[in-house]
């Protein structure tokens, strides 16, 4: 059960409120958001409304009974809209196109990637600075010199951040140089993170888990949520299955699936997804036509010479053609009327 609260509600109202619930049986936890506060009621057995429903404070109840409550779409049915500012955004009804290289790796890579977004009108890159690598000796990333590098282009091309966090002390010092924090699939259930990136005022991208389930993934989001932080954004990026002809296995099944259980925006990442080059395009286009709200990929301007990923990474003239091909399938999803 959520309970929205109005807002300003006062103490003795909320006391009240909190008792009641007890009473029936139902455990409470308290959630504060920059958007509302809510109360989670968890609890065995029918609740009567009734109950509760005549006292002050409350703005409206919601039986809710999935396990994930806050980013079920049985309470909010009007999707999430992600405003980042100057006009970017990532919500339903739109398309957002995320690109960039798997890793920063120095000034002018990022000049040189700039320029080709903008060139493609993609105003979302995407780009690693800590760098989770299966291997030690891998490289691992250029870490905050690389962000602030970073930063300073983007800004004042007005491009958009988009970059993974692995651990809580990094967050703070990242927090006034990124757009969209990622929660890398290896990090889909370090929950102290996500407990974390509840409490900042900026949006995350979560990243389906290597073996996690959908289920998994909407939980990971809820923590977020009732940490503080609506401003989420779920990534289906592929999961590991059986099958060793690709790196991944992207299940587009869970783009209609979490677009019908949440109402979080959904993106696709066809790059880890399946993980081989030319490939890329095919699952971008599928993911769109999955009812993806983004799509976010791997670009670089020479990616056989590429720090990581560059098996799986698009070169700019992929890349610009993906873009238009992303827009010009979206366009035509829009007249189905059965997506
Ligand atoms: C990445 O985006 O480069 C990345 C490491 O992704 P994932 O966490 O999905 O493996
Ligand atoms: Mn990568």
């Amino acid at each position: 059960m959520i309970i929205q609260l109005q807002p300003g509600i006062s103490a003795r109202d909320r006391e009240a409120l909190m008792d009641q619930v007890n009473k029936v049986g139902y455990k409470i936890t308290q959630v504060k958001t920059q958007a509302g506060e809510y109360l989670i009621g968890i609890g065995k057995g029918e609740f009567d409304i009734r109950s509760i429903g005549h006292l002050n404070g409350i703005q409206d109840i919601h039986i809710v009974s999935d396990d994930y409550k806050l980013v079920s779409k049985k309470w909010k049915v009007k999707p999430t809209s992600i405003d980042l500012g100057d006009g970017v955004s990532i919500k339903d009804g739109d398309m957002a196109v995320i690109a960039g290289p798997c890793s920063i790796e120095s000034e002018e890579q990022i000049q040189h990637t700039i320029a080709h977004l903008k060139s493609n009108r993609i105003n979302l890159m995407r780009g690693g600075v800590f760098k989770p690598r299966s291997s030690p000796y891998s490289f691992r990333g250029m870490g905050m010199e690389g962000l602030k590098l970073w930063y300073k282009h983007a800004k004042a091309a007005g491009i958009k951040i988009v970059t993974e966090v692995m651990q809580v002390s990094q967050i703070e010092e990242m927090h006034d140089y990124v757009d969209v924090f990622q929660v890398g699939a290896r990090n889909t259930q370090n929950f102290n993170l996500l407990d974390e990136l509840g409490k900042i005022d900026k949006a995350v991208m979560i990243k389906r888990g290597i073996s996690g389930t959908i289920e998994e993934l909407l939980q990971s989001a809820e923590y977020v949520f009732s940490g503080g932080n609506e401003k989420l954004i779920l990534c289906e990026r592929g999961i590991r299955t059986y099958e060793k002809a690709s790196r991944n296995t992207l299940d587009l099944n869970a783009v209609p699936i979490l677009k019908t259980k949440s109402h979080l925006p959904v993106v696709v990442d066809p790059s880890h997804g399946i993980g081989i080059r030319d490939y890329v395009a095919q699952m971008a286009l599928a993911g769109v036509m999955a009812g993806a709200d983004g799509v976010i990929y791997e670009a670089h301007e020479d990616p056989d010479n590429a720090y990581s990923d560059g098996q799986q990474t698009l070169n700019f003239a992929q890349s610009a053609l993906l873009a238009d091909q992303i827009r010009k399938t979206f366009a035509m999803r829009k007249t189905f009327p059965l997506l």
